[in-house]
């Protein structure tokens, strides 16, 4: 709920106006996770809320240390079942959280262990904001970043996922900044167009892995109804719309996406954008032959993109000990 949803229940209770902004804060600022712990409201008003409420949205099944300091996985369970992935990165005030946006994901990515395990349900804004706040809770941390990167395509669950990002936002509520949440998209070129005009400046980061359609329709099934040239038309026009800078995100699978030719065309391909290039080895996931590019590959890639003038980086996912690292998570590990 947006902090206006919870001053107008809170009127609608015919509570104190003030109880409002004490309830915000224990869900938001310091969250607990059950209302009973909200000890500043009254016993009678507290009884009144858990009538109308129910905050206790995921349960923590397993939580697995990476050996790589400062990276946790969590793995929670809904109300019906559904599993939902979360991943800690850092430490002191540069932490990241990694959140879902679906149990599962109907997009099958092969590179992908989320994809390969077919999709549930979409998360409700509550079960989004719940992974975040339940972390600050149980390990008193604070939030630097928050990045839709763990499992399904946030996109697809779009409404949710614009709401969540209001609450993560808004000074009322978690107060987090917008240029420190990041949304990552397979690229679907209708939404892509719709955030441009949301007045919101959250960082947009597009997982591309190919320079041509045939290479990345061969990663990304979702690239056969929306290829390169779609999507590439729809990040132009947010481009021009928020003048924000896009992220590519490209995953270096052996033998699949890390030719000089690849690099090249990519360069090509990203030419005079305003973006920037994460390129990222492949971390290995169950039941899937792909390899990971080798060190020396990804950095011809990255020097190839570099001398072409596109902004690139190599970046380290972190967690790959406990598949918690980019494409790993899937909830598998009680399935
Ligand atoms: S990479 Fe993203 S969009 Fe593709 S299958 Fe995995 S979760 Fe879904």
């Amino acid at each position: 709920m947006e902090a206006y949803e919870i001053k107008a229940l809170v009127e609608k209770m015919g509570l104190k106006k003030f109880r409002a902004s004490q309830i915000i804060s224990w869900l938001y600022k310091n969250p607990v996770l059950d209302i009973d712990s909200m000890s500043n409201v009254p016993l009678q008003d507290r009884k009144m809320l858990k009538e109308r409420a129910d905050i206790s949205g995921l349960e923590l099944v397993k939580k697995t240390d990476s050996s790589e300091r400062h990276t946790s996985k969590y793995l929670f369970r809904a109300h019906d079942g559904a599993l939902i992935e979360t991943v800690k990165i850092g430490s002191g005030d540069k932490i990241t959280i990694c959140v879902s946006s679906q149990s599962g994901c109907a997009l099958g990515c092969l590179f992908c262990a989320t994809g390969a395990n077919g999709f549930f349900r979409d998360l409700s804004t509550a079960e989004i904001i719940g992974q975040v706040t339940y972390l600050i809770s149980t390990e008193k941390i604070k939030i630097n970043n928050i990045v839709f990167m763990g499992m399904g395509e946030p996109l697809l669950n779009y409404e949710n996922v614009i709401k969540a990002i209001r609450i993560m936002n808004s000074p009322d509520s978690m107060g987090i900044g917008i240029r420190r949440i990041t949304v990552s998209t397979c690229g679907l070129p209708k939404q892509i167009r719709k955030i441009a005009g949301e007045g919101m400046d959250f960082n947009l980061a597009v997982s591309l892995n190919a320079p041509n359609n045939q290479e990345r329709s061969d990663l990304m099934p979702i690239n056969r109804k929306f290829p390169i040239e779609e999507l590439m038309k729809a990040v132009d026009h947010y481009i021009q719309k928020t003048n924000r800078r896009v992220t590519f995100e490209y995953i270096l699978i052996r033998g699949e996406n890390d030719s000089i030719k690849d690099a090249r065309e990519l360069a090509e391909l990203l030419s005079g954008k305003l973006c920037h290039v994460n390129l990222i080895s492949f971390n290995r996931v169950k039941g899937c032959d792909f390899g990971p590019a080798s060190g020396e590959r990804i950095n011809l890639f990255y020097q190839i993109l570099a001398n072409s003038g596109v902004n690139v980086t190599i970046r380290k996912s972190k967690g790959s000990d406990i598949s918690a690292a980019c494409g790993q998570l899937a909830g598998a590990c009680i399935k």
